[in-house]
């Protein structure tokens, strides 16, 4: 039997980047007997999926739900999610920085005096139309526009997008098409249990045992040539060959690494994406001073509160709790990192006033990339598919990949990238030279 290793410099796939997108991609592509090398420049694996320590337990940096559609996909790869989903008892918080704030429970939006009958009425036809309407053809049109023609009441609108952005990640309404956001809209999330480094944990032993290699700490500098055999640089000059190279890092970085460029015409294409960025406040707390209070959102700024660990599990301390709070940035204007954490905790101050008493540890991360491409509205889709068809034997993956969001866009990506490369590799005859399946060193 033929053995592979990470010192070999042949391969059938070469997967440049080991987060979920790379994981999964390297577990199908090794089920199918081919010779599959991940390359991964960090130490640790995972990308944005890892759960960084904090207070010794794994904490996402920064809010993460995954929906119940990406669980499927994890499911069909054979990978077991728990967790648990956020209860519907929102508190929307109405007011601007450095004003009094003030908290609206969802029930009073329905029942109280915030809202005129008609208003009310505005938002409930809204909450059923948007499961119910037609997506096609709302991709043309922005989520700002649609909002604009069908709820005439500015209060309900911004209590609509506010929702849109929870659901979406971003604070772009005139920038995200209609169909993207309302799609969104309609999922239902989970908070993972032990955090998605536990999603990282099982992709990970799946691709392994499927006869994957991965190589860590392994900054992929050039790709260069095309079909039939690309060649993959490393920063520090070892070089690889494959057949097929799957990238799964961003779109920018990625073209970087293109040796010869892509045609102008074509690398515009990736180049013009517009990433999504959060400004994120991680804690640990020994306890909350309002413990029923576990999810709020701003009405009229990009705020986001929840308690995690109020319905999943994190640690063997059950008593302590993971809380996270967010502000989504504007596409493309740089942070104000001061004002973004005062203004955060000052918004922690009107949910869980006292809270800085309890803290046992916090993390303050300022511009965390949420997703390396909003879904702008276009009569064609804009996002670009993973099979690259001006230089054969390249493929992307990632949540830029495909006319899906987030981590369901790069789960679905790496499946579709693989496949292709799986169908290519049996047409090509570019079989394992000697016809053995690969098996982890
Ligand atoms: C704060 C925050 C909140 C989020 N919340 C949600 C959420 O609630 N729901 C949701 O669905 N999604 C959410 N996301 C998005 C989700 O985390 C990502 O879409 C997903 O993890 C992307 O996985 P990926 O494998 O495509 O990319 P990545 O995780 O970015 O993986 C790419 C990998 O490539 C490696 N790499 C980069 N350059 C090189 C190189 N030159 N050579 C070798 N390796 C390289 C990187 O180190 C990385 O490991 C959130 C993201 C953030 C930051």
């Amino acid at each position: 039997m033929h053995m592979t290793t990470t010192q070999q410099s042949h391969w059938d796939v070469i997967i440049i980047g080991a987060g979920l997108a790379g994981l999964l991609a390297a577990g199908r592509t090794a089920k199918a007997g081919l010779r599959t090398l991940v390359l991964e420049r960090a130490t640790q694996l995972g990308g944005r999926a890892a759960s960084p320590q904090l207070h010794g337990i794994p904490v996402n940096p920064g809010a993460r739900a995954i929906s119940t559609s990406a669980i499927g996909l994890l499911q069909e790869e054979g990978i077991e999610v728990t967790g648990g989903s956020p209860k519907p008892s929102v508190q929307f918080v109405t007011g601007m920085p450095g004003e009094s704030l003030q908290q609206l429970p969802l029930m009073q939006v329905f029942l109280g005096k915030w809202a005129t009958w008609s208003e009310k009425m505005q938002l409930v036809r809204f909450l059923i139309r948007s499961r119910q309407v037609e997506l096609t053809g709302l991709q043309t049109v922005s989520i700002e526009r649609y909002l604009a023609d069908t709820l005439p009441s500015p209060r309900i609108r911004r209590i609509v997008l506010s929702l849109i952005r929870l659901a979406t990640y971003c604070d772009a309404p005139a920038q995200m098409s209609a169909k993207a956001a309302l799609t969104q809209l309609r999922e239902k999330v989970v908070y993972v249990n032990g955090g998605w480094a536990s999603l990282v944990k099982s992709l990970k032993q799946q691709a392994i045992a499927a006869g994957a290699v991965i190589r860590n700490e392994s900054a992929v500098a050039k790709i260069q040539g095309e079909a039939p055999e690309l060649r993959i640089v490393l920063k520090d000059g070892t070089v690889f060959y494959a057949a097929n190279v799957l990238s799964t890092i961003g779109p920018k970085p990625w073209l970087k690494l293109l040796d010869p460029p892509l045609a102008e015409g074509v690398a515009s294409r990736y180049d013009n994406l517009v990433p999504v960025y959060a400004a994120c406040l991680d804690l640990i707390m020994k306890r909350l001073p309002k413990p029923n209070k576990t999810f709020a959102i701003g009405v009229d700024q990009p705020w986001y509160f929840a308690n995690h660990s109020a319905v999943s599990t994190f640690s063997e301390h059950p008593e302590q709790e993971i809380i996270h709070v967010m502000k989504y940035l504007p596409p493309g204007l740089s942070p104000s990192i001061g004002d973004d954490q005062q203004e955060l905790e000052a918004f922690l101050d009107e949910i869980q006033p006292g809270w800085q008493d309890h803290v046992l540890e916090r993390r303050f991360l300022p511009r965390m990339l949420v997703s390396h491409a909003v879904s702008e509205p276009s009569p064609d889709d804009r996002k670009p598919g993973p099979v690259i068809t001006a230089r054969p034997g390249l493929y992307v993956a990632g949540d830029w990949v495909g006319e899906n969001m987030l981590v369901k866009a790069s789960l679905v990506s790496a499946r579709e990238a693989a496949t292709a490369i799986i169908a290519r590799h049996g047409s090509t005859n570019h079989k394992t030279r000697n016809g053995d399946r690969a098996i982890p060193c």
